[in-house]
């Protein structure tokens, strides 16, 4: 019994003729966001993939203490990674999935904004994982995640999403692992076999438990919530806070995935610092016009613009993973 839930949420529904893809970022991600999911979805008999985006490579704080060294070189981040790999087939073996339901993209850990802004390799990388698999459902990360190889990972889903020619798009679940979820579509209570499982799977990231133990345990929640990514979408202006002033040590940059008529795509990352900043009302691609604020950034659309992602991002040396806000999302009504 879903006991203390609104009663408003809804779990997702498996049959045996689904196709359920878990799109994890980082080997964990499968558990601790989708662990009660895809047991869910495995005793419905639906069919389970579950791709993971990066091997969690760039990790070297646990890998400094459970390898007692200092120095991390390439080998020794392959040497992690496949390390992490062999926990995330673990962890799937707990939760009831064959070991050949996972794919590795092996895609760049703490480097997917870049890979996202840089080009089209993120997208193209998952529409053929998507394409490979043809899914009912796609359970990913949010746009809302506060890490930013999270909620690149869902701006490039929810691209796929818009160019999608399937008759029946699959149904997105998104997650929030890092940072708090305020509305929930759908959620999924576990009951107490399915959260012990849960919590066993979590145990076969040895790596990750090590410096981190009681953190991933308070994550490994027994209620999953997810959003559908539907909204909130902005349509006139779109508003992003910005407030340098408070954070004037740090160097921004606005990131910007836009297109425009006939699926052509623009990316962008505009240095905010104020020596270099865009003048006010300068033209972005597709007839965007960007102006700075005080404490806002607003970009104007024109008639040729289409749907358009926006992020204010940090530029420099990172001292903290974890973003401050996510990516913004605009949609032509
Ligand atoms: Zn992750």
């Amino acid at each position: 019994v879903a006991s203390g839930l609104p009663i408003t949420y809804r779990a997702p529904a498996f049959t045996a003729g689904d196709r359920v893809l878990i799109v994890a970022v980082h080997p964990d991600d499968e558990t601790l966001a989708t662990g009660g999911l895809i047991q869910a979805a495995h005793a419905a008999g639906a069919a389970v993939r579950v791709v993971f985006v990066t091997d969690g490579d760039d990790n070297p704080w646990p890998q400094r203490w459970l390898e007692r060294r200092w120095r991390i070189d390439a080998a020794a981040r392959r040497r992690w990674g496949a390390r992490r790999r062999d926990e995330a087939r673990a962890a799937l073996a707990t939760l009831g999935i064959e070991a050949d339901a996972a794919r590795f993209l092996g895609l760049p850990d703490q480097g997917l904004t870049a890979l996202l802004v840089a080009g089209d390799a993120l997208e193209r990388a998952l529409r053929s994982a998507i394409d490979a698999f043809d899914p009912s459902w796609i359970a990913g990360p949010s746009r809302a995640d506060r890490h930013p190889d999270h909620s690149a990972v869902a701006v490039a889903l929810d691209r796929i999403g818009q160019i999608s020619g399937r008759p029946a798009p699959a149904q997105r679940l998104a997650a929030i692992v890092h940072g708090a979820i305020d509305t929930a579509d759908v959620a999924l209570a576990l009951d107490a076999a399915a959260s012990h499982r849960k919590r066993e799977a979590l145990a076969a990231h040895r790596t990750q438990l090590a410096l981190s133990r009681g953190r991933l345990e308070r994550m490994a929640a027994p209620v999953e919530r997810y959003t559908s990514e539907a909204g909130p979408s902005s349509s006139g202006l779109l508003t992003l806070p910005f407030a340098p002033h408070r954070r004037r040590l740090a160097r921004h940059a606005l990131l910007i995935v836009a297109e425009g008529e006939g699926g052509a795509v623009e990316r962008r990352c505009l240095d905010l610092s104020p020596h270099r900043r865009p003048d006010a009302d300068s033209a972005l691609p597709f007839g965007w016009r960007l102006t700075v604020e005080p404490r806002t950034l607003t970009l104007r659309p024109g008639i040729a613009s289409g749907p358009l992602y926006a992020k204010i991002d940090r530029l420099g040396p990172r001292w903290i993973v974890f973003d401050a806000d996510g990516w913004h999302r605009w949609l032509p009504r």
